[in-house]
């Protein structure tokens, strides 16, 4: 069953996806050679609850940590460590918090120091392949229509979809319906409504599509141990279109890098 929302609740949601966005942004700071996963999640946890937060994902289905943290090869699910980041890793960050009762839930893939060209053109095309979805999040669309949109962006790239796991309805519940695949026909499911949420969340391997499982019950790579990225943002639908509640932003401005890509998904500009 999809959760409408009413504008007072999507402003709500808003609050909680900027928290998460702007953690992020305290991260991009802190990513570098010699950095492990595990300081990484003890400062976005404190910085989750300094603004009236709770970390989304801790104790989520029992997950152990405040952040997904998934290097290199790994897709989604990674549980932190204390094992350092080195030069020319990637590591994709997954973030959740809950605030007022609503989620908020927001990704980014970082590059730790220099990357090779092929990595960074993947983080590149995964990172445009969620706009090209979340223009087609809009009043008439349906589900597979952004599945479609990010398949083909991404495919005609050579690159692999991973089909296991998808984006998601978002309130106050972190996975609501509808499921949100990154593939799929155009003009198959479910119809989108104004005052929809979704978490549209792009998982795009170098290689093949297929993934595995790891015996901690978590972690989730590459079949053939090839990178993979992960970008996700909120999006709410208002008054027919696509409306971002998250922002990459703050993480721009942590990196000095200039991006106007959010403005035709925002009706009134984003105050940092
Ligand atoms: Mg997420
Ligand atoms: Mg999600």
């Amino acid at each position: 069953m999809i959760v409408v929302k009413t504008k007072e609740e999507i402003e709500l949601m808003r609050e909680s996806a900027l928290i998460v966005s702007k953690t992020l942004g305290v991260l991009a700071k802190e990513i570098k050679p010699g950095v492990t996963t595990l300081q990484l999640d003890k400062i976005a946890e404190e910085h989750i609850r300094d603004h009236g937060a709770i970390p989304g994902f801790l104790g989520l289905y029992d997950f152990p940590n405040t952040l997904c943290m998934s290097p290199n090869q790994q897709v989604v699910h990674g549980i932190p460590n204390d094992k350092p980041l080195e030069e020319g890793d990637i590591i994709s960050i997954d973030c959740g918090a809950l605030k007022n009762d609503f989620y908020g839930d927001h990704a980014y893939t970082f590059a730790v120091g220099e990357i090779d060209a092929e990595t960074e053109k993947l983080l590149q095309v995964t990172k445009e392949s969620l706009y090209v979805g979340i223009r087609e999040f809009k009043a008439n669309n349906r589900v597979g229509d952004v599945g479609y949109a990010i398949q083909k962006y991404c495919e005609d790239h050579g690159y692999g979809v991973v089909r296991e796991l998808v984006g998601h309805g978002l309130g106050k519940k972190m996975h609501e319906d509808p499921e949100m695949p990154n593939y799929g026909k155009r003009g198959r499911g479910k119809k989108f409504v104004e005052g929809m949420v979704v978490a549209i969340e792009p998982m795009i391997n170098l290689g093949t599509h297929r993934i595995k499982q790891h015996s901690d019950g978590w972690t989730i790579t590459t079949r053939d141990n090839k990178p993979s990225a992960h970008f996700e943002h909120d999006v709410a639908l208002v008054d027919g279109k696509p409306e971002l509640l998250s922002t990459f932003a703050y993480i721009y401005d942590a990196l000095g890098i200039k991006s106007d890509e959010e403005n035709e998904f925002r009706q009134e500009a984003l105050v940092l």
